[in-house]
């Protein structure tokens, strides 16, 4: 038997999600308790385990988020647990809320430069695009009125 078959954190279905977590530097208090591994075992697995695939994912931001969305699940399951433990652990409560909070501002960032992807140009550069076109077809009226119609269909 490989000394990875022994680790607790390896055999983990969200591995992956721990590594990355791990990786970001998450406290290991926090990451033993949302994965339920024990703290020693997650200092063992973080020297000597930890996956390359992370530093694969950041290079897709649509991954990432999907990533994130995952890790974020787990805080509301560890805030769920704290807030129905026989001694509602406060400490961890809060601790999970700065979790989703913290995952909630990144999604929003990372979900903000994929539309700005998507959808092409800035927002204020296409206002400028959209100007400049008016302005050169103001000696053509009839031009100008069709092409600010047609635009305004498409947006
Ligand atoms: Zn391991």
């Amino acid at each position: 038997m490989s000394h990875k078959a022994e680790c607790s954190a390896c055999v983990l279905a969200a591995r992956s999600d721990l590594d990355i977590r791990l990786l970001a530097g998450e406290s290991m208090m926090m990451l033993a308790q949302l994965f339920d591994v024990e703290l020693f075992a997650l200092q063992k697995h973080k020297r000597d385990h930890l996956q390359r695939l992370p530093i694969q994912l950041r290079d897709d931001p649509g991954t990432i988020l999907n990533d994130l969305q995952r890790a974020e699940q787990s805080a509301w399951q560890v805030l769920k647990l704290a807030e129905t433990a026989e001694k509602v652990d406060y400490k961890t409560m809060l601790a999970a809320l700065r979790e989703i909070r913290a995952s909630k501002e990144t999604q929003v960032k990372i979900a903000q430069q994929l539309q700005v992807m998507i959808g092409g140009l800035p927002q204020d550069r296409w206002e400028r695009i959209k100007d400049a076109i008016a302005k050169a077809l103001e000696p053509f009226e009839d031009a100008r009125v069709a092409v600010i119609a047609a635009i305004e269909q498409v947006e």
